[in-house]
């Protein structure tokens, strides 16, 4: 596992197999997700893999009645909304993802700081077969 490139499909392989993975620097120890190759915070490129927690809080969320089409394929729409928000990591880094287990349609209802734990959802089939990270309230 230490031998895949630091790149976004590596990450993606790693989702798959339900491994939420960052890049670690080995000089100062700050940490990437997704994984760089090389570290912006003291230019090294000696990186490790590093197994995320998959824990975190809810710093921002919005949700959405109009989404791209694979949403909608997915079944959401104006009556069906979904929610997207930014997870700050135990670790750190902040990302955005789907947020799993809130009512969507009832905005108010979600709170800023929520503690969240990852979740990995399979969308898909055969070639199409595609993994997503989600959070959902721990
Ligand atoms: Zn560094």
């Amino acid at each position: 596992m230490e031998e895949r490139p630091f790149s976004d499909i590596s990450y993606r392989k790693f989702l798959e197999e339900e491994k939420f993975m960052g890049s670690r620097c080995r000089k100062c120890g700050k940490i990437y997700v997704p994984p760089r190759r090389f570290c912006l915070e003291c230019r090294s490129e000696d990186m490790e893999w590093h197994e995320m927690k998959g824990e975190g809080e809810l710093a921002a969320y919005t949700c959405i009645s109009i989404g791209p089409s694979f949403m909608v394929e997915e079944g959401y729409d104006r009556k069906n909304p979904y929610c997207t928000g930014v997870v700050t990591l135990a670790e750190g880094p902040r990302m955005v993802a789907r947020i799993e287990g809130v009512d969507a349609r009832d905005p108010e209802s979600i709170k800023i700081g929520t503690p969240m734990k990852v979740e990995f959802l399979h969308r898909g089939e055969g070639e199409k077969a595609r993994t997503f990270l989600a959070f959902r309230p721990a």
